[in-house]
């Protein structure tokens, strides 16, 4: 009851100790400035603020309806606020009637598959120091969108996995720019699922994914730029026609590529 009252009175007397752009809704990206390396708390996700005092955040496509942030600097927490989490509405096809088909890949691509998943997991777990976040975001490709993020379909009454990305579709080799500086934390042509693969880490974990690529033309390690040219549409993988699938993860959080194109930086400056 005494911290609360504290942290009440700190707040009071003096400005909010931490200023984003972005919103907190269901798959929402925001971009905030606080105190360098002041620590950030989104739910349970810690963060740290880089060295001019930026920091990422994102909220999953399945976020409950509140959400708690809060920063501590030098050991003390010194803002602590809720705030309502708009919900999104995804598409559901609810698909009923259908014989019980099952589509499993073949035991023999098992062992492949596993190690792709090993790989992909250690690739997500990317925690990159650099600040590629800070320019904001552009869309990658250009093109008609195909499948908006979080849709999901239901066989028979079985909800799928949804969908996590937001497909683009495009001619194959139509190019692929990396929307926001980064660094490359995987890059090959051939994943069993994915096909051409690449995954950026744009700073402090926030990491864009670009499926079914048809070339992939930056390697793991290379550090890019908003803009650069990444790799060409494809259909490689599981696909069924040329587009373009964008995908991004924050800390295990499914997040909503076109989020962050709503995110202005500029106004933290
Ligand atoms: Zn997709």
């Amino acid at each position: 009851m005494i911290t609360v009252l504290v942290t009440a009175l700190t707040l009071a007397s003096s400005d909010p100790a931490i200023a984003c752009d972005g919103e907190h809704r269901q798959g929402g990206v925001l971009v905030c400035r606080t105190e360098p390396g002041a620590t950030v708390m989104l739910d349970e996700v810690e963060t740290r603020a880089n060295a001019d005092g930026w920091v990422i955040l994102g909220h999953d496509r399945d976020a409950p309806e509140e959400t708690r942030l809060r920063v501590q600097i030098d050991g003390e927490w010194v803002f602590d606020e809720r705030y309502d989490v708009a919900p999104a509405e995804y598409d559901i096809q609810r698909i009923d009637g259908l014989p019980p088909a099952m589509v499993s890949p073949p035991p023999e691509v098992l062992e492949r598959i596993r190690a792709e998943g090993v790989r992909k997991r250690q690739a997500h777990a990317s925690r990159w120091e650099g600040d590629g976040f800070i320019s904001g975001f552009i869309q990658p490709t250009e093109g008609r969108i195909s499948s908006r993020f979080g849709g999901q379909r239901v066989y028979n009454g079985e909800p799928r996995t949804p969908h996590y990305g937001v497909d683009i579709a495009a001619p194959t080799g139509t190019p692929v720019l990396a929307p926001a500086g980064g660094i490359v934390r995987l890059a090959d042509e051939d994943m069993y699922f994915e096909g051409g693969l690449i995954f950026i880490d744009h700073g402090q974990g926030f990491n864009s994914a670009y499926l079914h690529l048809s070339d992939v033309r930056v390697e793991e390690g290379d550090v890019v730029e908003q803009g650069q040219l990444i790799g060409h549409v494809g259909s490689t993988g599981r696909s069924t026609g040329p587009h373009l699938c964008w995908r991004i993860r924050w800390h295990g959080r499914n997040v909503d590529p076109f989020a962050t194109l709503d995110v202005q930086p500029d106004e933290l400056r």
